[in-house]
């Protein structure tokens, strides 16, 4: 069986962040590495969009090209990928970036979209930690979404228009988060992560 993943080689899990864009989920995450003690890692994605201000590559995502996306997307590196947003901007979690933290016990962190989310849920070797970040209100989700000043009028309501969406998968996951309180949010979800890892170390 595969060492990765088998369920006996392997004390670490994949934990599972999704939630409408604007939803504070990077913030949460941030904080979460820095204020959680527990033995996080984030799983570092690849993405074909332009870097936002600010944005390194190799630590927000691996920026790469289109033809480059599709080459290793056809050589197998990725454990899903998508096309998210209908507007041509692919992303992925590349196999490469979870595998070596599974193998050291890591709690391997993917911020992915819903369809990600379903198609890492689908696979039955894995038994994620599954989360929905939900902002306070849609109100405050387009306050975001727009005071971020990086999107353009026609992303952010494609952004909007996902996040109606994806709210209807809510069910798939195992915890609903509430972020009207990044502080709250992070203990939350801490508490959750530790409950679940201890869990794991009897059984
Ligand atoms: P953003 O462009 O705002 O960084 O991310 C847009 C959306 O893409 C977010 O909902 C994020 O969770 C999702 N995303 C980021 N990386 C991946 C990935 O590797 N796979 C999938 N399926 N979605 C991703």
């Amino acid at each position: 069986s595969n060492k990765t993943t088998g369920s006996y080689t392997t004390t670490g899990r994949l934990v599972i962040i999704s939630g409408p864009s604007g939803a504070g989920k990077s913030t949460v995450v941030r904080r979460l590495l820095d204020e959680c003690d527990l033995p996080l890692e984030m799983s570092i994605s690849a993405t074909t969009r332009e870097p936002r201000a600010g944005e390194q590559d190799g630590a927000d995502y691996f920026f790469i090209s289109d033809e480059e996306f599709q080459r290793r997307r056809k050589a197998g590196d990725f454990l899903e990928c998508k096309e998210v947003f209908g507007l041509g901007h692919w992303y992925g979690t590349l196999k490469n970036q979870v595998a070596s933290g599974l193998n050291d016990g890591k709690l391997v962190i993917l911020e992915i979209d819903v369809q990600g989310a379903l198609a890492i849920l689908d696979q039955k070797e894995f038994s994620p930690i599954s989360l929905f970040i939900q902002p306070g209100t849609m109100e405050e989700l387009e306050h975001r979404l727009r005071s971020r000043g990086t999107e353009t009028e026609q992303a952010i309501t494609a952004r909007l228009e996902t996040a109606g969406r994806e709210m209807l998968f809510l069910h798939r996951y195992q915890h609903e988060i509430i972020n009207d309180s990044v502080d709250r949010a992070v203990s939350e979800i801490c508490q959750i992560l530790k409950v679940q890892k201890e869990k794991q170390a009897c059984s």
